[in-house]
């Protein structure tokens, strides 16, 4: 029994000296960074953020800030834009307001696909089911928009939406790929899907809410507006029109 207070006093002190060493690192982390260089590389900060509890303060250029929020995103306490090019030495010190809950600053990238798995002979017909998916990467999560609709082509129609953390969609190349679909788990092993990468660009969120998402694309085949409005409450499926 005593032995049992015992360690379990021990297990806390030893909780107790892990924290403190994290903050510790955090600190001295933060010291050998210069303030007017992201901490990632040597472009200008854009951005700082206050996060670990408020135990870390760290400042990144937009590349940057996109791809240490993808590990660190949940961690945030307080955003802020960086005006001038240089951090401050005390998060509190810049006087810029808290963007963290607003995604409107930062351009998000998107990809959009083609997906097709091979013909099959339907009633005497070649079958082809094919999809288009739409992913924008929202930092915080991957907003995949994924229709048998052709994206590109026409500017009105129903789409599935859902939220995800699969990035995998980012590192394929331009080349049509060959992938065993993550989609359909119906799928057997045997069969492959193919997937080409029709379009990729920056993307920004003009609205959010749970009735209404307006996003601005800026690619090369898909640029401009598209609004998105839900069909019923709860349902997660969407028209979709391409404002001109
Ligand atoms: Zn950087």
């Amino acid at each position: 029994m005593k032995s049992k207070i015992k360690n379990q006093s021990l297990s806390e002190g030893l909780e107790l000296a892990s924290e403190i060493l994290k903050t510790t690192s955090k600190v001295l982390e933060e010291s050998r960074h210069s303030h007017d260089k992201c901490m990632e590389c040597d472009k200008p900060p854009t951005h700082e953020v206050l996060w670990a509890e408020g135990h870390g303060h760290a400042w990144f250029c937009d590349e940057h800030l996109k791809s240490w929020s993808k590990e660190n995103g949940d961690d945030i306490v307080y955003l802020k834009e960086v005006k001038d090019g240089v951090a401050a030495m005390k998060f509190s010190d810049n006087k810029n307001p808290n963007i963290k809950e607003s995604t409107k600053v930062v351009d998000f990238t998107f990809t959009l696909h083609h997906r097709w798995w091979p013909s099959k002979l339907v009633e005497g017909k070649m079958d082809m089911p094919q999809k288009f998916e739409l992913r924008i990467d929202k930092i915080d999560s991957v907003l995949e928009i994924i229709t048998n609709a052709d994206i590109i082509g026409q500017s009105e129609f129903i789409t599935y939406i859902k939220e995800s953390q699969n990035r995998d969609s980012f590192k394929i190349g331009e080349s049509v790929q060959r992938v065993i679909s993550p989609l359909d788990t119906d799928i057997s092993k045997k069969d492959i899907s193919w997937m080409h990468l029709v379009d990729k660009g920056s993307a920004k969120m003009i609205e959010s809410t749970d009735i209404l998402v307006s996003i601005e694309l800026k690619g090369d085949k898909l640029s401009g507006v598209i609004d998105l409005h839900r069909t019923e409450k709860d349902h997660n499926y969407w028209v979709l029109k391409k404002l001109k």
